[in-house]
């Protein structure tokens, strides 16, 4: 054994020794607290149940409010909750309003356990008896999630505020240990960065630091003169990169130069920990002053497992727990061996940890008390007391704040307390051996089975097993594209590089291309950029009706072919296509940016899109191109397969110019039809490429014609044709159902019957029910309504509010809207750009006018750019279900609030319309939530989030009623609409003989040459 581990291992038992002679459980209050997570240690039900109960709690008025969700969670007996809690619940029902008291009473009780003090008075008293023990402070600051920046100024005038208070109450205090006052003043200050700027976005670091940057100066040089340290604290990892440039921007300016109290921390649950270490180390180095490093494991660690997850992102936190103990030490090593410029914070409760860096400072010769320890109030009193003893620095954290903004960080505490992982409930509630919980991390990490490497291997390789079985629901074997993080420093480079290569670009002329030639016209269709009407695109050559005829017959003689061809070579080309948008991505998100005024994370999202579509439809090809047996019977065997419909006009939108254009014409592709894609005029330059992309991936001459023009003109004309047998529409409801109608009509020649696959558009409503998590719902409702303007069929336009909710909802949704950044796309962060073109402008500016007349003009952003189709965000109140602003689709940056007493009238309203699109809902009542589920009339009904941003094969995307044909793009029957199902049946039976064996699926039956 090394010595270091046997230093590490006998100081460990010193520190649990003197933690036994003060024997005291994980939970140092007794009753409910403790009873409550002896209960979620045992069940994970029930600490599920009962976390999701705390974290609505505090948000409830009325006793009866308090007993129905206490019912609602724990409703069933049958779900493993023991009879005693449902007696508990019968009781309360009984007694509502003193039950209701009671139980607020008791979790209140259990949140002072974490929170030391609601007020800065509060606080005082609890640093006062720590100091009796001597024990040093942090403060922190609660608050709820910073939604605008009035609430983000709130936060610094209240960090402040604190600030004096701590310095005028502690005069006289000296340091605990007394010995380095010079590294460790008495007051020190935790900062939340994310809650000084409410507009912080991963790709815009520059504009956050400009901001935090102006909010912070007041609040350090206050802390310089008063004499105090300030600490910033870590958060999620999108803001992990902004705040150490942050902080080393600010620390190098001339005034806070050769300030040596200030701190950051360092979490050790990141992979990039190690390097994040180094150049803040280097940084150090060069502005020639100490600083302070907390060094903890991280709090955020579900978190960020499941985000990135869900955006096919690397996950950036280690996938084992003995990994994130192991980095601690590493990076606890090169804290001490850099003692000379950084102070370090070892942010710990985990006596292994602590004691391996007692042993390493030991091994370097470094005095105790030029390092502290730093452990969270309201946990692991024993080990505090022990480290005290032992003559070690000891500071607590301490968070002040209400009970409400509270509850984010109780449910953290308390999932940290009850986790399977975790130190404490191993030492304190399982009394795991001291020999098991000293062993050294790097003997305990898994190497054979490293999750973390196969995590990543995913989402390089992640196609390779789609498709893979046809025996799993599609979503599962289907593994989607990432998204870009624009948190990393990379992507914003190749983004803006490829902005300035677009722009390089623009005003160039595109033509047609029929039957693989390209036709140049001398008539033009000019694609205009919205931010900048004078900037030109490009110049698309304009088909007239003989290009349309042209484009038909070649269409027409390209499906004898291609209709034969293999389902599996159609699929492969899809996956072609789909590798070469990868390859060009940042190329088609900035060219949307140019065209049709989409911002970064709007654009990159559209071609993750259309990427996905060309993949999630190559496996739906494969699960359904061979022909699949119908039934097992002796003697006969029938065979049930798809063929094309022939040939395929496509007319797409502008408002998601890559994606829902792709998805058509993928789709129309490989099931075996020939196409003739019309885009939208306002965004052509994208059709374009993606033409562009069809032929470098290998497409067939005539099997996709690209036919900008007119909808007036080709679009009729084509809808109209008795050669074109399909058509995939999206776009307005007014054009929609003049399709819908002109192609049920047969005309002269007509072989086939005509599919119409028509989207159109909704009237969306989002319903914040009385107890919704607001930091949610706001930020939801503001992106649902404002993001991309409110171009988007999904968005809201109609919020639905209750009565009771009503006063704080419209507080904080005013004053988030009135955070927006307005501005052209082409810079990172924007959050709204221009609408699309003059018509819509127009036509927006029309319904505001018609609002101002209908109801209540409650905001309405000032200051928005002169130049370009901006139109601010605006949101009207007292509005009328039956206005015309609540009925009629706008498509544009309004949003109607309308007041409801209860949710039947919001779900009655929500249902009130033409559409059924989408709709979102936020509760944390299990009873609402059901309703809403099974009541709100939507083809996607989305429970607390927002009500945009369907995902390819996770979310099939699509409405009903005058929204749309009832079919779900990105789901695993889309294209069963591009085909027509076929059986063939065998009698196999021969004078009275039949085989056995009948093979489930045969191969493709091909087709007749027509
Ligand atoms: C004073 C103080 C200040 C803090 N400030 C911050 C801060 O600013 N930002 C921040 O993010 N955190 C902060 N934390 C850390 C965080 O809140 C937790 O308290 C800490 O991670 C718990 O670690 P531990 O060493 O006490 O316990 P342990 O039980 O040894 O470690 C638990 C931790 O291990 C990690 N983990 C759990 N499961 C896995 C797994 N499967 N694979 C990999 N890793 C896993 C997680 O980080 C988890 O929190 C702070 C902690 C303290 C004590």
């Amino acid at each position: 054994m090394s010595s270091l581990q046997s230093e590490v291992e006998r100081r460990g038992e010193e520190i649990f020794t003197l933690v036994d002679q003060h024997p005291e459980s994980l939970f140092s209050k007794a009753g409910f607290y403790q009873r409550m997570m002896a209960l979620s240690m045992r069940d994970e039900h029930f600490k599920v149940q009962m976390f999701r109960f705390v974290d609505v709690l505090a948000s409830l008025r009325r006793g009866g409010e308090i007993v129905r969700h206490l019912d609602e969670y724990f409703e069933d007996t049958r779900n493993g909750f023991s009879p005693l809690i449902r007696t508990g619940v019968q009781l309360a029902k009984v007694v509502p309003w003193v039950s209701g008291q009671v139980l607020r009473w008791n979790v209140s009780g259990m949140a002072r356990q974490f929170i030391a003090g609601k007020n800065a008075r509060d606080v005082m008293k609890t640093l006062r008896k720590r100091r009796a023990q001597g024990i040093g402070f942090t403060v922190d600051l609660l608050g709820e999630a910073v939604v605008s920046e009035q609430e983000a100024t709130e936060y610094a005038v209240r960090c402040m505020d604190l600030l004096e208070h701590l310095v005028r109450e502690t005069e006289g205090w000296k340091d605990p240990l007394g010995d380095g006052e010079d590294l460790f003043p008495v007051v020190n200050l935790s900062v939340k960065i994310s809650a000084l700027y409410s507009q912080m976005n991963p790709a815009d670091p520059a504009d956050a630091i400009v901001h935090l940057g102006g909010k912070l100066r007041p609040i350090l040089r206050r802390a310089r003169e008063l004499g105090a340290f300030v600490n910033f604290d870590m958060e999620s990892y999108a803001h992990k990169n902004t705040t150490l440039e942050l902080f080393k921007m600010l620390f190098s300016e001339p005034e806070f130069l050769h300030w040596p109290h200030v701190g950051i921390v360092i979490q050790a649950y990141l992979r990039d920990a190690e390097e994040d270490l180094w150049n803040l180390i280097d940084w150090g180095r060069t502005r020639g002053t100490r600083f302070a490093v907390r060094l903890v494991k991280g709090a955020y660690w579900d978190y960020e497992k499941i985000k990135s997850r869900q955006n096919g992102w690397a996950v950036p936190v280690y996938l084992q727990k003995p990994e994130s103990d192991a980095n601690f030490e590493g990076l606890s090593r090169i804290l001490l061996e850099n003692e000379s410029i950084v102070t370090a914070a070892f942010g710990s409760h985990n006596v292994r940890s602590i004691a391996h860096a007692q042993a390493l400072a030991d091994e370097l010769g470094i005095d105790r008390s030029r390092f502290e320890f730093q452990l969270l109030y309201g946990m692991a009193g024993p080990i505090k007391r022990a480290l005290v003893q032992m003559g070690y620095r000891v500071r607590e954290y301490c968070p002040g704040g209400e009970l409400l903004p509270g509850m984010s960080y109780l449910v953290r505490r308390l999932l940290e307390n009850t986790s399977n992982e975790g130190f404490l409930r191993a030492k304190f509630s399982e009394n795991v051996s001291a020999e098991e919980l000293l062993r050294d991390p790097d003997e305990l990490v898994d190497q054979g089975s490293n999750g973390a490497e196969d995590l990543e291997i995913q989402t390089q390789d992640r196609h390779v097993g789609n498709g893979a079985s046809l025996a799993t629901p599609p979503g599962d074997t289907y593994e989607n594209a990432p998204l870009v993080n624009f948190v990393h420093r990379e992507s914003r480079e190749s983004m803006r590089t490829a902005l300035r290569e677009v722009r390089s670009q623009v005003g160039k002329k595109y033509p047609l291309v029929i039957d693989g030639k390209r036709i140049w016209m001398d008539k033009t269709i000019a694609s205009i950029n919205p931010s900048s009407p004078d900037q030109v695109v490009g110049y698309l050559c304009e088909a007239g009706i003989p290009e349309a005829e042209r484009a038909v017959t070649a269409a027409r003689s390209a499906f004898e072919h291609w209709s034969r061809t293999p389902f599996e070579k159609r699929a492969q080309l899809l996956e072609r296509v789909a590798s070469i948008m990868h390859r060009r991505r940042f190329e088609l998100s900035a060219l949307e940016v140019f065209e049709v005024g989409k911002q970064w994370a709007e654009a990159d999202g559209d071609v993750r899109e259309a990427m996905d579509f060309c993949l999630f439809y190559a496996q739906q090809m494969r699960l359904r191109g061979r022909p699949r047996l119908t039934q097992h019977v002796l003697g006969e065997e029938s065979y049930q397969h798809y063929w094309p419909r022939g040939v395929a006009l496509v007319v797409a939108p502008w408002n998601f110019p890559i994606a829902i254009m792709c998805g058509m014409v993928s789709a129309a592709i490989v099931t075996g039809n020939t196409v003739i894609m019309k885009p939208a005029e306002q965004s052509a330059v994208c059709g374009f490429m993606l033409m562009e992309i069809f032929e470098e991936a290998g497409i067939l001459p005539g099997v996709l014609n690209f036919l900008p023009g007119k909808g007036s003109v080709i679009g009729a004309h084509l809808v109209d044709h008795k050669d074109v047998d399909l058509i995939a529409f999206t776009g307005s409801r007014e054009v929609g159902l003049r399709i819908w109608e002109s192609a049920g009509k047969t005309r002269e020649g007509q072989r086939e019957l005509k599919r119409v696959i028509c989207e159109m558009g909704g009237k969306n409503a989002v319903i914040i029910d009385s107890d919704a998590d607001l930091d949610e719902a706001i930020v939801d409702t503001i992106y649902s309504a404002f993001g991309y303007q409110g171009q988007k069929c999904s968005a809201c336009s109609r919020l639905i509010v209750l009565e009771e909710n009503y006063g704080r909802v419209m507080e904080r949704l005013l004053s988030a809207a009135a955070s927006l950044r307005v501005g052209n796309p082409e810079q990172p962060g924007i959050t709204i750009g221009p609408v699309i073109d003059e018509t819509a402008y127009n036509r927006i500016r029309e319904y505001i006018e018609v609002g101002k007349n209908e109801a209540t003009l409650a905001y309405q952003k000032g200051d928005i750019p002169e130049k370009g189709y901006f139109i601010p965000p605006t949101i009207f109140t007292r509005v009328n279900p039956n206005a015309r602003i609540a009925c009629e689709e706008i498509f544009g940056p309004v949003l109607s609030v309308i007041k409801v007493q209860d949710l039947d009238e919001a779900i009655a309203v929500a249902n009130n319309t033409d559409f059924a699109l989408t709709a979102g809902f936020f509760s944390r009542s299990p009873a609402n939530i059901e309703r809403a589920k099974a009541e709100i009339v939507a083809g996607n009904v989305y429970i607390n989030r927002s009500c945009t941003g369907a995902v390819v094969g996770r979310h099939p995307f699509g409405g009903f009623k005058m929204s749309g044909g009832g079919t779900k793009a990105g789901g695993e029957d889309y294209l069963l609409n591009f085909m027509v199902p076929r059986v063939v049946t065998e009698n196999i039976m021969r004078h009275g003989f039949a085989p056995e064996e009948t093979p489930l699926y045969r191969d493709e039956f091909r087709g007749p040459k027509r």
